[in-house]
């Protein structure tokens, strides 16, 4: 087993499709490290197998069935479900070094370099850029460490209702202590970003390593799969339907992903 590896995580087939496309979108980059994929038991067993063939381990992670403090955490607060599911990446203690990415990225280059940087390396958030982007970073599994931010989630929440809030007020001296754990934006653009500041997008672009697709609709939603249809050049959209057609869709069941059918 590699030391260091990529890790994602989906909780239904929905995500799932994403993570799909991002695990062909490493292998394209030729990523020398491997992928870890966490899902939950709402991810049917046929797409666990297709998430099998393309990553190093599929690992199956239940918060309701972990009997430690997770658990219990969860009871006191439902809303934090999901948190509480990414959270489990830091115990992946088989790896020394990681890169979380959320199953709505994409890598469009090799960034291996990534995993020289140190817990917790992560971009800012382009809509409060003093807080970091929980969509990619970089982290060292740990016991301790999961068990601290179970224990800090329990007391003190998240201010977001999501990972995302809880993991900026936990890693609260990110922005401030070492600005190497500040990442370059261009890993983990917002898709937005390109025509939000367009000049920047047109300038910096091509440097982009991975694009984020945060809110809604995912480009898994039938709605994007226009984006496919009419293509413009260097569309983030475009280049995940062309994975997804090209390596994902010929390995799935009709059944599988219903909302692609006319
Ligand atoms: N996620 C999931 N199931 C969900 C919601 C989220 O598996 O129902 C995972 C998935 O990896 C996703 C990440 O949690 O990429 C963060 O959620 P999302 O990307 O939807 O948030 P955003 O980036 O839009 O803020
Ligand atoms: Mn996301």
């Amino acid at each position: 087993m590699a030391a260091e590896a990529w890790v994602t995580l989906a909780t239904n087939d929905s995500y799932a499709v994403g993570a799909l496309v991002l695990a062909h979108s490493l292998k394209s980059v030729n990523s020398t490290r491997p992928l870890v994929v966490m899902i939950t038991d709402q991810v049917s067993s046929a797409m666990r197998n297709r998430l099998g063939e393309i990553s190093c381990r599929v690992q199956e992670v239940n918060v309701m069935d972990s009997k430690d403090s997770a658990h219990l955490a969860l009871l006191a607060r439902p809303e934090l479900g999901i948190t509480f599911t990414k959270l489990h990446c830091w115990t992946l203690t088989d790896f020394s070094k990681c890169v979380f990415l959320d199953a709505d990225t994409l890598v469009i280059q090799n960034c291996d370099e990534l995993f020289d940087r140190e817990e917790f390396s992560a971009a800012a958030d382009a809509g409060w850029p003093d807080c970091f982007n929980s969509g990619v970073f970089v982290f060292r599994p740990s016991m301790e460490t999961y068990g601290k931010l179970v224990e800090f989630a329990v007391a003190e929440g998240s201010f977001d209702g999501g990972d995302q809030g809880l993991l900026n007020s936990y890693f609260a001296d990110w922005a401030t202590k070492d600005i190497s754990r500040r990442l370059p934006f261009i890993y983990n653009m917002t898709a937005s970003a390109s025509y939000s500041y367009r000049p920047a997008y047109k300038q910096f672009g091509k440097n982009v390593r991975i694009v984020h697709f945060i809110g809604s609709p995912k480009p898994w939603q039938a709605s994007e799969a226009s984006a496919f249809q009419n293509p413009v050049p260097g569309d983030h959209i475009a280049h995940w339907w062309r994975i997804f057609i090209c390596n994902v869709l010929p390995r799935l069941s009709s059944d599988m992903f219903p909302i692609l059918r006319p």
